[in-house]
């Protein structure tokens, strides 16, 4: 008999142009973060088979653009209610919202059956978040728009059974790149993005034992090739290369699924 503990995860686009990223437990659908018009959403939710009255909620990472720019719009015109920190709500970026729950101190919260640890990170933003989501024993977690990683995240991540975990840039090709010397700086910066160095390194750091699946995001199209990160997570976690999934910015990715049957974790496409 086939288990109903499961988790899966979708993104509708991933990048410094718009972000926006669907998690469900089969009970409760999420978007996290919404960088897209509304009518680029309702052109991109078909993909993955979604209706948009099927999202119950809006989580809301930071208030960056690429991350925030849709929220208002998309839960004012469907009335999703919305979960920000009270850092990303004050930013007046979502604008009149019909609802919305302030992130208290990062303390875990639950929408239906969806259970949600807010992970403190740094970046460049007043109150940004990234998402641990839990069924049962199945965990999944979203890690952008972070500099650098505390020794807090690699703890809260053990045991992870999937991630997305942003692969921002390579720090060569940053250094090299045509970005001015302070948006290089910036994004270089403890509170700016994560390299690929650094994705490998909390790979290195944190348990991997129950990773079935890794999901590399917000690539950043100048500075960084997803052929190099496929190449260089594989070879980290000793996985075979098309194990690696790498978010785009135009077409996101399909549902992944990880699904914990007996002790054993597996994901199907
Ligand atoms: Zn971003
Ligand atoms: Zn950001």
């Amino acid at each position: 008999m086939q288990s109903s503990r499961r988790l899966k995860v979708a993104s509708l686009g991933s990048g410094s142009k718009g972000n926006a990223t669907l998690v469900s437990n089969g009970e409760v659908t999420v978007m996290v973060d919404c960088g897209f018009t509304v009518k680029e959403v309702l052109k991109r939710l078909p993909r993955i088979n979604l209706e948009p009255e099927q999202i119950d909620g809006i989580l809301v990472t930071h208030e960056h653009q690429d991350h925030i720019s849709g929220v208002g719009a998309l839960s004012r015109k469907f009335s999703i209610p919305v979960w920000a920190t009270r850092g990303s709500l004050l930013s007046g970026k979502c604008g009149n919202l019909p609802e919305y729950n302030v992130i208290e101190g990062f303390s875990p919260f639950s929408i239906g059956s969806l259970d949600i640890t807010p992970l403190s990170v740094p970046h460049d933003a007043r109150e940004p978040c990234q998402f641990l989501f839990t069924q049962d024993e199945l965990r999944l977690a979203i890690l952008t728009d972070l500099g650098c990683f505390t020794p807090r995240i690699v703890e809260q991540l053990t045991p992870c059974h999937g991630i997305l975990l942003e692969c921002n840039h390579d720090e060569e090709m940053l250094w090299n790149g045509p970005y001015p010397d302070r948006l290089k700086q910036r994004v270089a910066g403890r509170m700016g993005h994560m390299s690929n160095r650094q994705a490998i390194e909390l790979l290195q750091q944190m348990d991997t034992d129950a990773l079935q699946l890794v999901i590399a995001t917000h690539l950043s199209e100048q500075n960084n090739c997803p052929k190099l990160v496929g190449d260089l997570l594989a070879e980290t976690l000793d996985w075979p290369v098309e194990q690696i999934k790498i978010a785009e910015q135009d077409m996101g990715f399909g549902w992944h699924e990880l699904v914990l049957e007996s002790n054993r974790v597996f994901e199907s496409v």
